[in-house]
């Protein structure tokens, strides 16, 4: 059978899932990677090289020296360029040809959106306003998926297992930079509880990724639950992504902005 280039839709597909898969589990008996595979008519196998080849264009895979596969292509190097230059585009226009080629349907999809959507008082809402809420929860959606995933759906101070009390927090907030609310390297996975002493600058991430507890915290002690579930956390290292390492930058805005450092 003769060799058929990936076309930009195939690859947009692939990228959507390398971000929401962990990156253990790029392999050809996955049930998402062959679930690709039949969506576009390709062995399992090569959704699971493609996923590689992406993996290889990833700083932290490069860091750990992780080398290029020999078969990463020019197209898939553009691509992966592309897709991680503008995130609020590779995200709406991968799930929007989801939705269509599995005859989806995005709403139903991005269960939050119809809940939210009720709220509203549909004979006053424009076309634009529906389409910008659609977007919204789409985007909210594929970052929590991702993010989830990268941290093996774990909080990167405690190690707390239980998805439904995980967030997807942002580094640095929606209201400081909208830029950057769907950049999964803006995002670090936290139990609810890390999540809100976080953003309360209670504790913040420095820029090699060690936990640095403020010292307002330490005027609580002695206290069995503030030395447990805070103060012990001070100096470690967070747990780190599997892809898509926070970035330093936005740490140390976090810092800067939002840590209570006295
Ligand atoms: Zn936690």
């Amino acid at each position: 059978m003769a060799r058929r280039n990936w076309t930009h839709e195939e690859l947009l597909l692939a990228f959507n899932l390398y971000c929401k898969l962990p990156f253990g589990l790029y392999h050809n008996r996955n049930p998402d990677v062959i679930a690709l595979s039949h969506l576009i008519d390709r062995t399992p196998s090569a959704v699971a090289m493609k996923l590689s080849n992406f993996a290889s264009f990833d700083p932290i895979h490069q860091s750990r020296g992780i080398k290029g596969l020999s078969n990463t292509s020019l197209a898939d190097g553009l691509a992966w360029e592309e897709f991680t230059s503008d995130w609020d585009k590779a995200i709406w226009e991968s799930e929007l040809l989801l939705a269509r080629m599995t005859n989806g349907n995005i709403d139903s999809a991005n269960p939050e959106l119809s809940d939210e959507f009720a709220e509203f008082d549909v004979p006053d809402i424009d076309v634009t306003q529906v389409e910008r809420i659609t977007k919204v929860r789409v985007g909210q959606n594929f970052f929590r998926k991702t993010v989830l995933a990268n941290y093996g759906s774990q909080c990167c101070i405690c190690k707390m297992p239980i998805p439904p009390l995980l967030i997807a927090s942002h580094i640095i907030p929606w209201r400081d930079r909208e830029d950057l609310r769907l950049n999964p390297h803006n995002g670090l996975c936290m139990c609810v509880f890390h999540d809100k002493v976080f953003d309360a600058g209670y504790l913040t991430v420095d820029e090699e990724y060690r936990i640095v507890v403020s010292r307002q915290i330490f005027e609580y002690l002695p206290n069995d639950s503030v030395e447990m579930n805070v103060a012990r956390h001070h100096r470690n290292k967070i747990l780190l992504p599997d892809k898509f390492l926070p970035s330093q930058d936005f740490l140390k805005y976090h810092a800067d902005t939002y840590f209570l450092a006295r």
